[in-house]
């Protein structure tokens, strides 16, 4: 079988001989598309440009063989291109004439089939063990491609294993040892507590335990090996609280002595299994093709895509995992950036609204409050973009509680008494409750009607009210998605305002635009403004950086659980004040085999509470099982004061607004990302009340200690960002975080500043020069664009 450089030439000396020939389509029998069929799957795309071709008018055939002659290039010789664009920058190529010569491909390690990565796992073409296709289709991976992108979601450090006697006063540690015996046991909670003894190559012993996973009893068998990972104990003996562990069944190379990549498993797959079906992937490909060429990954000091894919599931040192971390992160940012770029349309109209000073006047007259200067810069911009006859894109951002709505609510009204209607979206039935309570609020004593619509409410009422929208009885209207997705029909919409606590990927949001009138959008991320630009390229953008007056700091306290019935107390106080209070305990992952006792699951919570707090305090619980009404039914009933204290995990963490709430206890605090705390803690302090948020904190190393110190420290959601990341390490960089955006796995729009400015820029100038992406060296970096606009489910853009 020819190699596909063999091919590659086959196919390129008669391509060039119809140039030669000025494009008569006569240097093979049949013509070159007959030609150009021939030569199989790894030249699709070549096969896509020259399909028609005979039927083509010279002009058009030149352009289509200039095209497909840019694809048979190999891309490190034409990406000089793009450095000729760069005169003032020194050449690294030019410069070092070795380097260049070994720019060239080698031969041997010519480009594997470029669609072998995206075959199902069923063709086996790749030999990852019999059981493969089923076993990863489980875990979501089906292609090739699918296994190599399923990265590490964090690493643990085996280079070096400590044996037990070098355990004493550590945090949490990796061991390996052999099993001895095991021993199941209930506890009076009814927990199945599982133990292995373990013993160390020099006979020292530690007790490994695991909290209700009685499962794994069958796993454990005496004589074998195991590597385990937890939290250090010093009970009787020495213990270890395993929070993750492999058996140890031969393939150490992959498993120890290393930096290893724990996955996303599932129970039945084992770590060591999809370590080693990435390896086997990893050394049946001899090179993963480069979308980028190699001046440029000089420039931007990037290692190649080959080498960050190996790494990033096997790293040799952290320096390794960095790079890999980086090069892979700035792919994501530089097509998500080349993908914004690309859809951006401005030439979408909107509505043209007059603004009079008169209905801005009466407007503010009724505000219980006066505008802050923020409140009235944003109010400003959103204007002039009404006034305008363009449609309105504009991102208003703003920490919690800075006042968006009520700017908002300016907006509707101007388009209102330019007799339109305005509506607003939010991402779930409470936070629409909620946003309809505050406008009717701003709005109704100034005559407009408000109403509300929700998926939940009975046919009846939904018709009803969908009546009224269609005849324009209703002014405004909030409600969730199902607003401007089903059948609903506005007499004359024209403001359409989206809280975006949830983010929406870029071609969520372009399909928006497109189908709405004027738009803006809310969003209480704090991002600085050039990530905010970045990831809202094809938005404008206001930011409210200051915080309503008076607004009292919302004391914060960190405390050791020891302090738990304390912190109690205190709640009781407040509660008999007339206060109410949240109690926020960390969701439980059952994917993950977490050590049961060191998390306070809501249930058990709201069980001890009912037991510890005096009988009169009125307790509920909310958490994410529950289905949309009963959640909606709680909260409707927490703002009622139909009781005190909301036992729940993070499901009311988005922009829940209870100002008769003044205290935010949070459990097991170490255990949420700072800008979640910060969130959650935005919940109380919007009323009059003096407010408080106390973190309970089990164990906790000095670093848990210091990061939990920030949000004691700092009110500002940008500050905590940035000191967030400053304390963030290498091993934690996937640890919690959740990006929320469909376009990112790695990046980290909160995190990766500079990575975010150097990709912009990078395509800034890649589009300057070619907006297309037509150039023949972008052939493949225009095919990633595809092929990730197409996992995502996306319109492509080019
Ligand atoms: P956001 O939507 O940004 O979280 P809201 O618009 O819900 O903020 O406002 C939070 C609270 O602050 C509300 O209770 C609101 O009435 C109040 N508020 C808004 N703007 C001002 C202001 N300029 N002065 C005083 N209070 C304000
Ligand atoms: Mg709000």
């Amino acid at each position: 079988m020819a190699t596909v450089n063999e091919l590659r030439e086959r196919l390129k000396r008669p391509l060039e001989r119809e140039r030669a020939s000025g494009y008569q389509d006569d240097v093979v029998v049949g013509g070159l598309e007959k030609l150009v069929a021939t030569v199989g799957r790894p030249f699709r795309d070549v096969q896509e440009v020259i399909a028609g071709y005979g039927d083509l008018s010279v002009e058009e055939r030149a352009e289509r063989l200039e095209r497909a002659l840019g694809m048979l290039e190999p891309l490190t010789t034409s990406s000089d291109v793009w450095n000729t664009r760069e005169p003032d920058k020194p050449d690294p190529d030019r410069s070092n004439p070795e380097k260049s010569d070994s720019d060239k491909p080698d031969p041997d390690k010519s480009d594997p089939d470029p669609h072998l990565l995206d075959e199902p796992l069923e063709t086996q073409r790749i030999d990852l063990g019999q059981q493969a296709p089923k076993k990863l289709g489980d875990i979501g991976i089906v292609s090739y491609r699918d296994l190599i992108y399923s990265f590490p979601k964090r690493y643990e450090d085996r280079r070096v294993i400590p044996s037990f006697s070098a355990l004493q006063g550590q945090d949490t540690a990796t061991v390996a040892g052999t099993i001895t015996g095991r021993k199941a046991t209930k506890s009076k909670r009814g927990l199945v507590v599982l133990r292995a003894f373990l013993e160390d190559k020099h006979g020292a012993k530690l007790t490994a335990t695991w909290f209700n996973q009685p499962w794994l009893e069958k796993q454990l068998f005496p004589g074998s090996r195991i590597i385990a990972t937890g939290k250090v104990k010093q009970g009787r003996g020495l213990e270890l609280n395993v929070t993750s562990f492999e058996l140890d069944d031969g393939t150490e190379s992959l498993s120890a002595g290393r930096i290893v990549g724990v996955y996303a498993a599932k129970p039945g797959l084992s770590q060591a299994y999809i370590r080693r079906a990435v390896d086997r992937l990893l050394q049946a490909v001899s090179r993963f093709p480069d979308h980028l060429p190699k001046t440029l990954l000089e420039r931007y000091d990037l290692v190649s895509l080959d080498e960050a894919l190996r790494a990033i599931h096997f790293p040799n040192d952290e320096r390794a995992l960095q790079r890999a971390l980086r090069r892979l992160k700035f792919d994501e940012f530089l097509l998500l950036e080349l993908r914004v770029m690309l859809s951006r349309d401005t030439s979408l109209l909107g509505k043209q609204f007059r603004v009079r000073t008169d209905d801005l006047k009466t407007f503010e007259s009724t505000l219980p409050f006066t505008l802050t200067k923020a409140q009235r810069r944003a109010l400003q911009g959103i204007l002039g973009d009404m006034e305008s006859p363009k449609q309105m894109a504009r991102l208003l951002q703003g920490d919690v509680g800075s006042g968006k709505t009520a700017v908002a609510a300016a907006a509707m009204y101007v388009a209102v008494k330019n007799d339109h209607q305005a509506a607003l979206m939010a991402p779930t039935e409470i936070l629409a409750r909620q946003h309809y309570l505050n406008l009717t609020h701003y709005l109704y004593p100034l005559g407009l009607r408000v109403d509300l619509l929700l998926g939940t409410m009975g046919q009846r009422d939904r018709r009803e009210v969908r009546g009224r929208i269609a005849s324009g009885e209703v002014d405004v209207v909030v409600g969730t998605h199902a607003l401007i997705q089903n059948d609903v029909a506005f007499y004359r919409l024209g403001l359409a305002v989206i809280d975006e606590e949830h983010r929406f990927g870029v071609e969520q949001r372009r399909k928006l635009l497109q189908d709405l009138p004027d738009v803006l959008v809310m969003s209480a991320t704090p991002i600085p403004r050039s990530l905010a630009l970045t990831y809202y390229g094809d938005l404008e953008l206001s930011i409210i950086d200051e915080l309503p007056p008076g607004r009292q700091p919302i004391k914060t306290r960190l405390v050791n659980d020891s302090k738990r019935r304390d912190v109690y107390r205190f709640a009781w106080g407040e509660i008999q004040k007339g206060r109410q209070a949240y109690l926020v305990t960390p969701l439980i992952e059952e994917s993950e085999s977490e050590t049961m006792a060191d998390i306070v699951s809501t249930t058990q919570m709201y069980d001890d509470l009912r037991l510890i707090m005096p009988p009169a305090c009125r307790i509920e619980m909310l958490h994410g099982k529950m289905s949309g009404e009963e959640k909606d039914d709680i909260m409707n009933r927490f703002r009622a004061r139909d009781f005190d204290l909301l036992v729940s995990t993070t499901v009311i963490e988005v922009g829940v607004d209870i100002p008769n709430a003044s205290l935010m206890m949070i459990e097991n605090a170490e255990r949420f990302g700072l800008s979640q705390l910060h969130q959650l803690r935005g919940r109380v302090g919007r009323g009059e009340h003096e407010s408080y948020c106390v973190l309970i904190a089990g164990d906790r190393s000095k670093k848990t200690q210091h990061r939990l110190e920030v949000i004691e420290k700092y009110t500002d959601g940008f500050v905590i960002a940035e000191k967030d990341l400053e304390l963030r390490g290498p091993g934690e960089v996937r640890g919690t975080r959740q990006s929320g955006v469909p376009d990112l796995v790695l990046g980290d729009l909160s995190q990766d500043g500079e990575l975010i400015e150097q990709s912009r820029e990078l395509a800034k100038k890649m589009l300057g020069a070619d907006p297309k992406l037509d150039a023949a060296w972008a052939a493949r970096l225009k095919a990633e664009l595809k092929r990730r606009s197409v996992s995502l489910g996306l319109r492509e853009v080019i």
